[in-house]
This record gives C-alpha cells, sequence and structure tokens, in this order.
C-alpha cells in the first residue's frame, strides 16, 4: 500500500487518558489517503464510488482501517466531516453478506439519525446485497419484530427500541460482532448510559466497539474504559474542532422580547438557502412556529413530542428542500446531515457549550460555506464569551452584508 504511512510514535504513554478538556490523545496516525489502498471488497469500492466520494475524508484515511482490523476504536472528529461513511464503510467491510445474521449494530441518539444512517449503509452497500434495518421508537413493534427475524446483516437503532428487541429475543445478538456508538458522548451521557450499559450486557463478549463523536469530554472518555479493550484513539484537537468553514455571528437582541421581530426581519436572508433555527424548548419550538405562521412565514418544525409518523414527514420535507426553514430543538443538533443548510441561528443559545458546536455543525457540511447567527440577549453575553474562550474562537456582530456569505 504505497499510500499508507507508517504510524508515527503514540503520542504519549500511560493510560493515554490525560486530557485536555474535550479531547482525547490520538495513539494512532496511519493514514491511507485513497480508497483503493484500504483493500476493500470490490463492491462495497463500487458502491463509495457510486454514492460520489472521490477520497476519504481526514477521519475516514485514519478511521477506517483500523476499525477494519477489529480493534475498538474512539474516533473524534468535527461535525460534517464523514464520520458517518467512516463506519458504516468499515461495517460493510467486517460483515459476512452470506451470513443472514444480525452481525453489527449501531446506536444513535435520535430516530431520524438512525434512519439517515441507515439510509448511507444501503447506499454504500447498494452492490453488496446488504441488508440493514433500522430499528427505532415510534414504529410498528409487530413490523420491527418480523424485519428482524430475517437477521438483517446491519441494525441501527435507538436505545430504547433496540433493547425492547433483543429482551424479545426479536433481535439476535449471538452473531453480533461490532457495536457502533454514534454521537457517543451523548450516547454514554447520563440520559442513555444505563441503556447502552445494558444492551451491551447483552452481546457477545468478544464484540468489538466503535465509538464516534465531534466532541468527547473527559468523563466521558473515562466511562469508556469500563468497556473498550486498549482502544486506538484518533482525535481533532479542540481548536480544530471549530468549523473553519463556519462564520460565527452574533445579534445582540438585548430583550427576550425582540428575538421574534429580529428573525422576522431576518426571513429574506434565511430563506437563501436553507436553514436550522434552534430554541430551547419544544414549548418554544411550537409557540414559535405559530408566531411565523400568524406573519404568514413559511416555517415546519420539529421536536420529541410530535409522533413519528409527522417527525418522518417534516425530515422528508426538509431533506428534499420542499420546506427551507426548520425550527428545532436540540433533538437535530447532532448528527443530521442535510447539505444544503447554510444558516444555523441560534434562537436561544444551547443549553451546553458542547452542543454549540453541534448545532452550528448542521451547517457548512463537508467543507461547505456556512454561517451562524446567536441571538445574544443581556443576560446571554456571559455564556457567549464562554462558548467563545471553550472554542477558542470569535463570534463577531452580525454584519449588514451576511446575506453575501451564505
Ligand atoms: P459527520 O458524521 O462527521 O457529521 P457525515 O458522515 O454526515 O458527517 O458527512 C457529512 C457529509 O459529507 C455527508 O453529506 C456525506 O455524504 C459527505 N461525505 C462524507 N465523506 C465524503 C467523502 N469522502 N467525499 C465526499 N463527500 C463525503
Amino acid at each position: 500500500m504505497a499510500d499508507t504511512k507508517p504510524a508515527a510514535p503514540p503520542a504519549e504513554g500511560g493510560s493515554g487518558l490525560d486530557l485536555d478538556e474535550n479531547t482525547i490523545e490520538t495513539n494512532w496516525t496511519q493514514v491511507t489517503d485513497h480508497f483503493d489502498n484500504m483493500e476493500l471488497k470490490p463492491d462495497l469500492l463500487r458502491g463509495v464510488y457510486a454514492y460520489g466520494f472521490e477520497r476519504p475524508s481526514a477521519i475516514q484515511q485514519r478511521a477506517i482501517m483500523p476499525i477494519i482490523t477489529g480493534r475498538d476504536v474512539i474516533a473524534q472528529a468535527q461535525s460534517g466531516t464523514g464520520k458517518t461513511a467512516t463506519f458504516s464503510i468499515a461495517i460493510l467491510q467486517r460483515i459476512d453478506t452470506t451470513v443472514k445474521k444480525t452481525q453489527a449494530l449501531i446506536i444513535a441518539p435520535t430516530r431520524e439519525l438512525a434512519q439517515q444512517i441507515q439510509k448511507v449503509v444501503i447506499a454504500l452497500g447498494d452492490y453488496l446485497n446488504i441488508d440493514c434495518h433500522a430499528c427505532v421508537g415510534g414504529t410498528a413493534v409487530r413490523e420491527d419484530i418480523a424485519k428482524l427475524n430475517e437477521g438483517p446483516h446491519v441494525v441501527v437503532g435507538t436505545p430504547g427500541r433496540v433493547f425492547d428487541m433483543i429482551n424479545r429475543g426479536a433481535l439476535k445478538s449471538d452473531s453480533v460482532k461490532m457495536f457502533c456508538l454514534d454521537e457517543a458522548d451523548e450516547m454514554l451521557s447520563t440520559g442513555f448510559k444505563d441503556s447502552i450499559y445494558d444492551i451491551f450486557q447483552l452481546l457477545p463478549a468478544e464484540t468489538q466497539v466503535v465509538l464516534l463523536s465531534a466532541t468527547m469530554p473527559p468523563d466521558v472518555l473515562e466511562v469508556t474504559k469500563k468497556f473498550m479493550r486498549d482502544p486506538i484513539r484518533i482525535l481533532v484537537k479542540k481548536d480544530e474542532l471549530t468549523l473553519e468553514g463556519i462564520r460565527q455571528f452574533y445579534i445582540a437582541v438585548e430583550k427576550e422580547d425582540w428575538k421574534l421581530d429580529t428573525l422576522c426581519d431576518l426571513y429574506e436572508t434565511v430563506t437563501i438557502t436553507q436553514a436550522v433555527i434552534f430554541c430551547s424548548t419544544r414549548r418554544k419550538v411550537d409557540w414559535l412556529t405559530t408566531k411565523l405562521h400568524e406573519r404568514e412565514f413559511t416555517v415546519s418544525a420539529m421536536h420529541g413530542d410530535m409522533d413519528q409518523a409527522q417527525r418522518e414527514v417534516i425530515m422528508k420535507e426538509f431533506r428534499s428542500g420542499s420546506s427551507r426553514v426548520l425550527i428545532a430543538t436540540d433533538l437535530l443538533a447532532r448528527g443530521i446531515d442535510v447539505q444544503q443548510v447554510s444558516l444555523v441561528i441560534n434562537y436561544d443559545l444551547p443549553p451546553s457549550k458542547e452542543n454549540y458546536i453541534h448545532r452550528i455543525g448542521r451547517g457548512g457540511r463537508f467543507g461547505r460555506k456556512g454561517v451562524a447567527i446567536n441571538f445574544v440577549t443581556t443576560e446571554d453575553v456571559k455564556m457567549l464569551r464562554e462558548i467563545e474562550s471553550y472554542y477558542n474562537t470569535q463570534v463577531d456582530e452580525m454584519p449588514m452584508n451576511v446575506a453575501d456569505l451564505i
């Protein structure tokens, strides 16, 4: 493999988890900079090129190969740099398609993300006859069971439904050899951690574990010691996390009451391409949507209180571009990939600093241009400063010509 460079010595010895906040220490530096040199099955390689990829992204160059070897891997890279394809390609390479059993289990925090991943796996595996099932809440249990009984090669799901299906014996875990957590820090945080452990207990002892995320706080990494064996760690540094292609601005709205008018003034700018507007609560999403509808602006809305069928319609419309402005909670902060989104508005600042980078990462996918606009009340100024210092970045006041940047 001419393009595979030898590994440099590990950055440090010992436990390796002596962490700078929000980053892991890389202990793997091998790079394979062409898909051709990854020794992929010919039909997988075909699928990768047919999907439109030409060269692997930085994280793909580093993480696909080690995952294929079967080692436990933790991969951290900024939003929109191709982590989904990283684990999907590696999984497709490791699956034996002649065996009709579930061999890989992928868990994601939201139904929308799980369904998006399923589509990527199916598309990349187009020439492999791959069967990949999305096992998510809000869908008919009976159909889920029937589908799982067929032994899909890959199952991608949300924790609750997956656990339920394993317990019922519908999802047979005895042939699972890969367990992959997308948005791993979220999956291992308080809300999800227990269900992830519960699922993990039901998998064969030798199951490979792969974790991916844009952010990886130290406490989460500490947790990984409990169930990962000598993992390969691949990361980008926090400084590099601030999405280079995304220009970040604020508007000093002073008072909460002035946000709505500010947004209405911006509406033309917002609809230049596609935009996501983040609010802090489900109620706020509903409220803002109603207010904008009253003023005859076309927007759609999405949050976790809506039923699954409705969520699916909203996502479909947004992905197809027939709806252009989506108001959402942090349900949409992670992973969702709509390439045309070039503007993210934080109507409310995010509740956690981590989510800031996930949210603004919905724009500027795979090196495209993106703009993030933060509405900042007087009380929010402190939080914005914290975000700036945390990411070592600068958020400028929004210029008049912002439309030119989108
Ligand atoms: P992440 O999971 O890191 O946030 P995604 O996997 O969603 O990012 O990828 C972001 C976008 O980049 C997707 O639209 C994906 O199709 C595209 N992409 C990923 N890898 C490549 C590649 N090697 N070449 C071109 N586009 C890519």
